[in-house]
């Protein structure tokens, strides 16, 4: 991370406590799409099953600091940063250490508040080096646990990928109530970043319901871009690469790229709408 202007990182929180709805594969993605259309991105990787680091092609050998250290230990971000072979985007990696984490700030006071010192450390390190970064991407577990409160209490706003499946609204109830709670205790400004309709089935009816349901449930907070299924996606992370890197011009890729550049729309419209006239 280095160079011109220094606004601090837009914060998102990548959420869902389901398993397999694209968390994952939409943390390394987005990041990946965002840092070719020049933005500055760094990926959280807070899943102790490090599928994010893995998919970035970041060894276990080369996870020296990871999201535990930052989070148990209060080791600065900067040490834990590794450049990924994506230019532009760097990775706070994790691995199974992490999985303790929960049991071991029990008792700490404030534990919900840990990646938010972090992170606002983090921000001051960047300003007081005039270095420049856009956003950070926080990879979540699939579970509303500890990590993913200190997450969404560190967090801008959360992104919600929802895969085009029969159960894809269910439990996002209690996905809404814990970001009300975050909201009432802990976050009060915590914002739902949007939500990403993931996996989608053109040949298969039923994505074509699940996607007219949620957006009849969530309006303009769905994104336009819609994921496809697609093989290329999957084939990716065994090869240690982001879907752009692996085959750029696949369908995947394209959906990927289109969702950087409508995030990208959405936070100018959000700065031209808070901008004095
Ligand atoms: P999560 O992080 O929410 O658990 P993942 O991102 O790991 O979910 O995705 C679950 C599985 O689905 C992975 O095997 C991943 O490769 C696959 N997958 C995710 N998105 C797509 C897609 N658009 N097309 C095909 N496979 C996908
Ligand atoms: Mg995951």
């Amino acid at each position: 991370m280095s160079d011109d202007r220094a606004a601090p990182p837009k914060v998102i929180a990548i959420a869902n406590q389901k398993g397999g709805v694209g968390k994952t594969t939409t943390a390394i993605n987005l990041a990946t799409a965002l840092a070719a259309i020049g933005q500055r991105v760094v990926v959280l990787d807070l899943d102790p099953q490090g599928n994010a680091s893995t998919g970035l092609g970041v060894s276990r050998a080369q996870r020296r600091a990871t999201s535990y250290d930052v989070i148990v230990a209060e080791q600065p971000m900067e040490e834990a940063l590794i450049d990924t072979s994506v230019p532009g985007l760097a990775l706070i990696p994790s691995d199974a250490d992490l999985s303790g984490a929960e049991i071991e700030l029990s008792n700490a006071p404030r534990r919900s508040y840990r990646l938010r010192h972090a992170i606002d450390r983090f921000r001051r390190a960047l300003s007081a080096k005039g270095q420049r970064c856009d956003y950070v991407l926080i990879d979540c577990p699939p579970s509303l646990n500890l990590l993913t409160v200190n997450a969404m209490t560190a967090s801008d706003s959360v992104l919600v990928p929802l895969q085009c499946e029969f159960f894809a609204l269910e439990g996002l109830t209690q996905l809404m109530r814990t970001i009300e709670l975050v909201r009432g205790n802990l976050n009060k400004t915590l914002d739902i970043q949007g939500v990403v309709l993931t996996m989608y089935d053109k040949r298969n009816n039923l994505s074509a319901q699940v996607a007219a349901d949620v957006r009849d449930h969530f309006g303009d907070k769905v994104y336009d871009t819609v994921i496809p299924r697609n093989v290329r996606v999957s084939e990716a992370p065994s090869f240690g690469k982001p879907v752009l890197l692996y085959d750029l011009e696949c369908s995947g890729s394209k959906a990927y790229l289109g969702l950087a550049k409508e995030l990208v729309r959405q936070e100018r419209r959000a700065a031209d709408a808070l901008a004095p006239a």
